[in-house]
């Protein structure tokens, strides 16, 4: 695509109401016109807040993700009606219980305050005198074991509920750690690959110390069988993220698993006061948003949402490949944000733009676009949090932009 094709694409912007106002004479014989509908107020440009095309993916910094259609639309008319908390998670939590094979669901305020909840919840049980007395462990078990791969700063939502992280690193270490104060066995997803004990056979070692497993897979709805794997694996309790590849509400999450430590999980939660998780309020617009978005997204196709991915990162890399000196590869990550991922990387002697520099140029171009920078020479980019369309932009600004550092 080229440069004027974009400007043109931009200088079709609505002028309504200017062109009318200026065509119907006054007095006009024509019968009044209804009053225009009041134009909607449009915060970012009200407040100067730059909004940009995310070719970048589902970072909490940017927003997260764009809520599909259906979410939002559940989200506005859900607004107008009131409803008791408990009674919208007792009805979604079931409904999102059945279509991930888990005993029990409930919704969060993300993927991180699931895994507090969830650590809670294994800590007090239903005993209402331990939930109030959280993060004082009196008279309660204490420890985490965590892998050492898996020992990153999201063990923080567990630690927020004062127990201490016992990190290990083979069977043998977790014979070793196991005793009256362990609460949980975590396990990190996305490390995963990065640890010696892999997560079959973590459930395992917990069932055989009778020790409840947590695992956080915040990112990786994708392939969308990981939404009722763990659960079958047997894991305990499983936290996900609302608002990255699942397209639901970016300030919610499920925490789901078995029945008794959901509930214990709740006790600590909103709408009840007086406890560690207060503060991690959703309220029903976000729980019934977030059902709409995981029902959505398992039975949605999704060899087709596959197909559209890569079909928009072949427009951009293609358009790449056209500089001199530019190669392109496309990968898809083991586990996390499984999506084609395409990395544009150049010859600094052909090409002569500093990364930086290039991010900077299209961050500050008109429309924004944004991405991942990698080394000094390349870029990273993925595609699905673009709009329809969009990767024809980002293809026509990434060539143009590349082109002008051609030697
Ligand atoms: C994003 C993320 C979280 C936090 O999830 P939120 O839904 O933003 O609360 C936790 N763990 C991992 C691995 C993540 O990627």
């Amino acid at each position: 695509m080229k440069r004027r094709d974009v400007i043109k694409n931009l200088s079709i912007l609505p002028v309504s109401g200017v062109i009318l106002g200026s065509v119907v004479p006054f007095g006009s014989v024509l019968s009044a016109p209804a009053a225009p509908a009041p134009a909607k107020r449009d915060l970012f440009s009200e407040l100067g807040i730059r909004t940009f095309i995310n070719a970048a993916g589902t970072y909490t910094a940017m927003s997260g993700c764009l809520m599909r259609d259906e979410v939002v639309e559940t989200i506005n008319a859900s607004a107008k009606e009131f409803a008791f908390i408990d009674e919208v998670q007792d009805k979604v939590g079931a409904k999102i219980a059945a279509l991930c094979h888990a005993e029990a669901a409930t919704v969060t305020a993300g993927c991180w305050s699931a895994s507090v909840l969830g650590m809670a919840g294994a800590l007090t049980g239903m005993d209402m005198k331990k939930v109030g007395q959280l993060p004082n462990l009196t008279g309660m078990k204490s420890e985490a074991i965590v892998q050492k791969a898996h020992n990153e700063g999201y063990v923080h939502a567990l630690t927020n509920t004062g127990v201490t992280i016992v990190v290990v690193e083979t069977v043998e270490d977790v014979a070793k750690a196991v005793n009256e104060k362990t609460a949980i066995m975590w396990f990190l997803n996305y490390a995963g690959p990065n640890g010696q004990i892999q997560d079959k056979e973590w459930v395992a070692l917990g069932k055989k110390y009778n020790v409840p497993t947590m695992i956080d897979m915040a990112a990786d709805s994708t392939p969308v069988e990981n939404l009722s794997k763990f659960n079958d694996m047997g894991f305990d309790l499983v936290c996900v993220s609302g608002g990255k590849g699942l397209r639901g509400p970016q300030s919610a999450g499920i925490l789901m698993g078995k029945k008794e430590l959901i509930a214990a999980a709740r006790l600590n939660a909103p709408p009840r006061g007086g406890n560690i998780g207060r503060g991690m309020k959703v309220n029903k617009e976000e729980i019934l948003g977030m059902y709409v978005a995981i029902e959505h997204f398992i039975n949605m196709d999704q060899a087709k949402e596959w197909k559209i991915w890569e079909d928009r990162v072949a427009v951009i890399e293609n358009a790449a490949k056209k500089v001199n000196g530019v190669t392109t590869t496309v990968t898809v990550p083991p586990v996390a944000n499984r999506t084609p991922t395409l990395t544009i990387s150049w010859d600094i002697a052909k090409v002569n733009i500093k990364r930086r520099d290039f991010q900077e140029k299209l961050s500050k171009g008109n429309p924004s676009i944004e991405m991942m920078g990698g080394k000094d020479n390349s870029v990273t980019i993925t595609v699905w949090m673009l709009k329809p369309g969009q990767e024809k932009i980002v293809a026509g600004r990434i060539f143009e932009e590349l082109s002008k550092a051609a030697v």
